[in-house]
């Protein structure tokens, strides 16, 4: 609870800053980070006084458990937002911070009609900043999900055989996760042989492992409430030439963006590490995504590990670095870690799954 309270406190710090005396938030993963309400949907409404989320009737007691005394909880009928907008008016609040990019047309829309006299300021990505820089708590949790994500993934070489199809080795996974440690996929699991693995966001299908092909696993866990995320690309079989060869590429490609990864270093700094190797290699049309992003209570947040992205890295702040080389009808490589800033390098926290080429059968 004390977690929460800080960052209740601290968002009322940067609304002070900001000029506006409430905030109000729909997004599910930004509720969890405030007050530890896990369900959806809900509104929380910071203001004078006790924070209050407004649940559906039927989310009542479970959201009295999870926020404890923090928070008061309303329980409404109907629209969740929509109360929420004539809650706001109630409370003759003057000011409300939105999050615009989160919330339809048609449901802002009503609220110019609902909160008519309210001035609404756009608060994109308040919220976002806060959840970029990791407490020792998150920390903590993010390492955990790390570990069950290595120690999966460390078992399949045990278990994969060769009538074992795509959706069979991703099913196996989130069962080990959910079995062995009671933890979540943290995203639906991917699982790629061959050509498929030229996919970068496969879908798992029925192809079972064929001679040299690569197989291109990305699996991440959540576990407290947080996800790790890492991929691994081995072969079923000796692979081709250029396969070795493009393995050999991403993978100094990933160790040379870790190897830029510290407190002070510019994001997009980072995607050239990994991004300069592959261009030099031949292979730049073919790493078609940014090396990395943020992670945490969500797979993907800030900050994008990209070309064009300026913020710095802090000490504090877990990001993945996951170069990846793509070749249409031959396969493709991807090699990813879960990575803590630190303030003189990365800390890999999913660093104990290896990455030598590791060839199967
Ligand atoms: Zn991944
Ligand atoms: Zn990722």
């Amino acid at each position: 609870m004390e977690l929460f309270r800080k960052r209740i406190d601290l968002l009322r710090e940067k609304l002070d800053e900001l000029g506006i005396d409430s905030f109000l938030t729909i997004d599910p993963v930004n509720i969890g980070y405030i007050c530890g309400f896990s369900g959806s949907p809900a509104v929380l409404v910071i203001s004078k006084g006790l924070p209050s989320l407004l649940v559906p009737r039927r989310d009542e007691e479970q959201a009295g458990r999870e926020v404890g005394g923090l928070v008061e909880v309303i329980a409404v009928e109907g629209s969740v937002l929509e109360e929420a907008y004539g809650f706001l008016k109630k409370k003759g609040v003057r000011s409300v911070g939105m999050e615009a990019d989160k919330i339809s047309h048609s449901e802002w829309r009503k609220g110019s009609w609902r909160m008519r006299g309210i001035r609404r300021v756009i608060c994109k990505g308040v919220v976002e900043g806060m959840r970029m820089r990791k407490s020792p708590e998150e920390i903590d949790a993010i390492r955990g999900a790390s570990r069950v994500s290595v120690e999966v993934f460390g078992a399949i070489p045990g278990f994969l055989s060769p009538d074992m199809s795509e959706m069979d080795l991703a099913a196996e996974i989130e069962y080990r996760m959910r079995r062995g440690y009671k933890a979540r996929a943290a995203f639906d699991t991917i699982v790629a042989y061959g050509p498929n693995s030229a996919i970068p966001h496969a879908i798992p299908t029925d192809r079972v492992p064929g001679e040299g092909d690569s197989i291109k696993i990305d699996l991440g866990a959540k576990l407290h409430g947080y996800c790790s995320d890492m991929t691994r690309t081995i072969f079923w079989g000796r692979p081709s030439e250029e396969m070795k060869k493009v393995y050999g590429i991403v993978l100094e490609a990933q160790l040379s963006a870790i190897d830029a990864v510290r407190s002070g270093v510019k994001a997009k700094d980072v995607d050239l590490a990994a991004r300069s190797i592959i261009e030099r290699a031949g292979y730049g049309g073919m790493f078609v995504h940014p090396t990395g992003h943020g992670i945490g209570r969500a797979v993907h947040e800030g900050p994008s590990i990209w070309k064009k992205e300026d913020t710095v890295l802090e000490t504090g702040m877990v990001i993945t670095i996951e170069p990846g080389i793509y070749i249409p009808g031959l396969g493709g490589v991807r090699i990813e870690d879960t990575v803590l800033v630190r303030d003189d390098g990365a800390e890999v926290l999913t660093g104990d799954a290896g990455k030598d080429m590791l060839v199967l059968a």
